[in-house]
């Protein structure tokens, strides 16, 4: 087994994550705990891995002409303050304190708006294929660390399909749930 990250928060960074700032963020509203984390997915071009294209992306970066669907989502303006790549690597776009743009409209619990109290988590994955061993890995270890850091997402784990229902479909069918709680379980007690 290959030695995992250890993660820690400080000052809503994540020692541990590569950083690569995102301007598409703004602040939470005051006073506003953070209660949720949202599990996504995402790929570009869709079920296509590497390439760097979803980092230009969250950067505003991203060349529109290099690929057809690019031009789909172009000018999109969006974010998450974590990404986990194929290979388990974990990247931070946006402070923890701040409200990243991932969850769009979505309601949890009869909670508007989830991007104001919650955290969100993309994998690098597509709703058609298994996502890797070494994503669960590194995703139960960083929520623990986030459990910690943020107790009242102890009891709130979440997909982008949970908070927008018949708008979204990630993390989708391939996310295995027991098996990230069996793997966080196990991150927790050790
Ligand atoms: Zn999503």
């Amino acid at each position: 087994m290959s030695e995992t990250t250890s993660f820690q928060v400080r000052d809503g960074i994540l020692d541990g994550a590569r950083q690569v700032p995102s301007p598409n963020y703004n602040q939470r509203p005051e006073h506003t705990e953070i209660q949720l984390l949202v599990v996504h997915n995402i790929s570009l071009p869709p079920s296509q891995f590497g390439g760097g294209y979803i980092e230009q992306f969250f950067q505003n970066q991203l060349d529109w002409s290099q690929h057809p669907y690019f031009q789909s989502i172009e000018g999109m303006q969006v974010s998450a303050h974590l990404l986990i790549l194929r290979s388990g690597e974990v990247l931070q776009f946006v402070n923890f304190k701040d409200r990243a743009w991932h969850a769009g409209r979505s309601s949890y619990l009869g909670q508007k708006e989830c991007n104001d109290y919650s955290i969100g988590i993309e994998l690098e994955g597509s709703d058609d294929l298994p996502f890797d061993e070494a994503q669960y890995q590194a995703l139960a270890a960083v929520t623990a660390c986030l459990q910690q850091a943020y107790p009242k997402i102890q009891q709130h784990l979440a997909g982008h399909s949970d908070i927008a229902p018949g708008r979204k479909t990630d993390p989708g069918p391939f996310f295995d749930w027991p098996k990230f709680r069996a793997e966080l379980h196990h991150f927790k007690n050790k």
